[in-house]
């Protein structure tokens, strides 16, 4: 065992309270501790002479105590530790409050440095517990740059940084490097040992900035040599040979002609399958470009050959309007297509998966959970995941786990950049569709504050009087949330509406109904029944009502631009022109910023880029969506030209070593190990 594994409560300073402390940051071991990275740092490197400090920003002074410290009781509960420090240059009167402690400290004639806000008090000047160090008079001691950490309570930044030198100490030259020597040549990096040591307590700036550049550049190495070992047992067993068929006999039973991007995409696809190489396959395209026809077309060529197929939905709303376009795509040419969701009875369920294992089920279409929990096909050729923008990367290896070997087509409809879609799916092929239908008229849109609610209903009563029909979507409303942050939740909303619209045709769905009523709400809006349709974020994917021209977002500033960019996809979808009205009051810049980007671009890719740009990748991929372990040092979306080059590293030493069974390889497959352990939740 390395020393590295040591329990965090043996190491000097710690014991068994302040374990239990550290243990609520993630840290049990003396690793976990030394990857605890600070948070950011305080530059206590530059020493002013205290005439010429400044006054608006903490900084670091060198001086003498004057006099010897005095205690003071201004008033019950307040004491104060008081004494004269000077320079050359100048005297500042330095305080601490309630450390009463501190008095015998400092004696007359010794030197420190001081860390603190200077304060002008009439003529003189103060500082209030300030950081202090004490320093040799006759050295020429310099300030440091000092490590801020994540803390918890009963952990202090000084018992932090304490711990984390001991650690050090105690570690020494123990500490395992990751990165094989040759790499750690070839990309002139920093020594584990040396990164360590200074990410923790920089020598200067530039120090750190080597520290940075290896520790960012090993975490991104280790996940993609870990990602590429996933892939490796995927990719080298057999795919079912699928074989082509005249695709043209399928095109021509639809009412519209595909677009040339759909057709690509089909392409590629059969040529995967008939390839007899397991197909991993992402189908990227813009909401509304028509991804659903691609996999009809691949699902009625594995279909033909007489194997199975299954088509997993992010949502049981979604899967139903997938089982409705399938079967009219399909069941033309007799391919018999059913449904598995939460809310099939279970004797059907029952009766659903019998025929699924006899194979009389061509297509199964349903919610991912409900897919991948124990169902047994005859012959699954061809998995289908419509993740939208969400990323399955869980749900995906679950099914690829099965004993069959099914082909995988993953549709998307987040453009992401191609070097971390490389990461987020895999090793895998993409498609992109770039075109949409012929047709599609531009959504025009608009960003409007409360001022304008009477003729947002004027206009609503002008589209629904000439037949349209109109999404209202309000915040999801939590129960832990701030009330007064005044949201429309749905249902207040819905009633709301309702009085002010008595003649039309309200209703209201959002994620807490039965399916089966949702279902029915649904039903009744496609048929035209209802003129407003009120929802949470529910219909955000997939719903296609031709009908609907108007697009209304209540409190858009609490959504993120890809949503909303989503939701506005769920609006000119048939031949009428149509609008998307973002209300909000929201003041920050922020909110305005995103806002208009919304109202001026109509391009998922740009709109994504900007969401990156604005939001950070931690946000923009809401709460781990990506469901990649979670980084300590490493920035998924900015650090990508790093990204880049550990890929590469990761290929080429994969490729001289797959197994990483060389003796220098061994600390990188150890912590590869490591990494599979810690997320194992996700990786299975
Ligand atoms: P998304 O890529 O967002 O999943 P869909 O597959 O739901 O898009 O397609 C959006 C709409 O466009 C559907 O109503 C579909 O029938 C229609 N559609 C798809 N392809 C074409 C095409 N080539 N020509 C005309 N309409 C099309
Ligand atoms: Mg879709």
């Amino acid at each position: 065992m390395s020393q590295l594994e040591k329990d965090i409560r043996y190491l000097k300073g710690v014991g068994e309270t302040r374990a239990k402390s550290l243990a609520k940051l993630g840290i049990n071991c003396l690793r976990d501790l030394i990857n605890h990275f600070p948070r950011s740092y305080e530059d206590r490197s530059q020493i002013y002479p205290i005439f010429d400090a400044p006054f608006d920003a903490p900084v670091t002074i060198r001086a003498v105590v004057a006099r010897e410290p005095s205690l003071a009781c201004i008033r019950r509960g307040m004491e104060l530790v008081k004494f004269r420090v000077v320079d050359d240059t100048a005297s500042v009167d330095i305080t601490f409050f309630n450390q009463s402690f501190l008095r015998t400290r400092f004696h007359t004639g010794e030197t420190y440095l001081f860390y603190g806000k200077i304060n002008a008090a009439g003529s003189k000047r103060t500082m209030a517990n300030p950081a202090f160090e004490l320093v040799d008079a006759d050295s020429e001691a310099n300030g440091k740059i000092v490590p801020v950490y994540s803390l918890t309570k009963g952990i202090s930044g000084k018992m932090m940084s304490g711990y984390v030198r001991n650690a050090l100490n105690e570690l020494g030259h123990d500490v395992p490097d990751a990165l094989p020597p040759k790499i750690i040549e070839e990309y002139k990096l920093a020594q584990a040992r040396y990164a360590y040591e200074n990410i923790h307590f920089p020598a200067d700036f530039g120090a750190l900035e080597l520290a940075r550049k290896r520790l960012i550049f090993e975490e991104l190495f280790v996940l993609a040599c870990a990602l590429s070992g996933m892939r490796s047992g995927r990719q080298l067993s057999g795919g079912k040979v699928i074989d082509s068929c005249d695709i043209e006999q399928f095109y021509s039973s639809l009412s519209f002609s595909p677009t040339s991007a759909q057709r690509r995409a089909v392409k590629e696809a059969l040529g995967d399958m008939a390839s007899g190489r397991p197909m991993n396959r992402l189908v990227q395209g813009d909401v509304g470009s028509g991804k659903t026809l691609v996999a009809a077309a691949c699902i009625w060529s594995v279909c033909r050959s007489g194997r199975q197929a299954a088509f997993m939905a992010p949502t049981e709303i979604l899967a139903e309007q997938h089982l409705e376009t399938l079967r009219s795509f399909l069941e033309p040419f007799g391919i018999r297509v059913e449904k598995l969701s939460g809310s099939t009875t279970a004797a059907n369920k029952r009766k659903i998966r019998d025929a699924l294992e006899k194979g009389e089920i061509d297509l199964i279409v349903g919610t991912h959970a409900i897919i991948s929990e124990n169902v047994n096909f005859k012959d699954l050729a061809l998995a289908v995941t419509d993740e939208q923008h969400r990323f399955g990367v869980i749900q995906r290896s679950a099914l690829a786990a099965k004993t069959e070997k099914p082909h995988v087509l993953v549709m998307s409809a987040t453009p992401i950049p191609r070097t971390l879609a490389l990461m987020i799916y895999g090793d895998l092929d993409v498609s992109v569709i770039d075109e949409l239908p012929p047709g599609r008229l531009k959504v025009d849109t608009f960003h409007v504050d409360e001022s304008y609610r009477a003729r947002l209903y004027g206009f609503i009563r002008k589209q629904v009087g000439e037949g349209r029909q109109v999404f209202v979507v309000c915040p999801m409303v939590e129960e832990n949330e701030d009330n007064e942050l005044e949201l429309k939740s749905a249902t207040e909303h819905t009633e709301h509406l309702k009085t002010v619209f008595p003649e039309l045709n309200v209703a209201c769905i959002h994620g807490k109904m039965k399916a089966k009523d949702k279902d029915a709400v649904m039903s009744a809006v496609v048929a035209g029944e209802i003129d407003i349709l009120v929802s949470t974020t529910v219909i955000e994917v997939g719903v296609d009502v031709p009908n609907a021209s108007l697009m209304i977002i209540e409190n858009a500033e609490r959504f993120g631009l890809s949503q909303l960019h989503q939701l506005r996809g769920r609006v000119g979808r048939g031949k009428h022109k149509s609008w998307c009205i973002l209300v909000s009051d929201a003041k920050t810049e922020e909110s305005k910023e995103r806002l208009k980007v919304m109202c001026e671009t109509s391009d998922g890719f740009k709109i994504s880029e900007h969401d990156l740009r604005l939001r950070g990748p931690g946000d923009f991929f809401g709460s781990r969506q990506h469901g990649l372990p979670e980084m300590h040092i490493a920035d998924l979306g900015g650090d990508m030209r790093v990204l880049q080059s550990a890929q590469a590293a990761a290929h080429k030493l994969l490729a001289d070593d797959p197994r990483l069974s060389k003796p220098e390889n061994a600390a990188l497959r150890e912590r590869i190990k490591q990494l599979f352990e810690a997320n194992s939740d996700m990786m299975n």
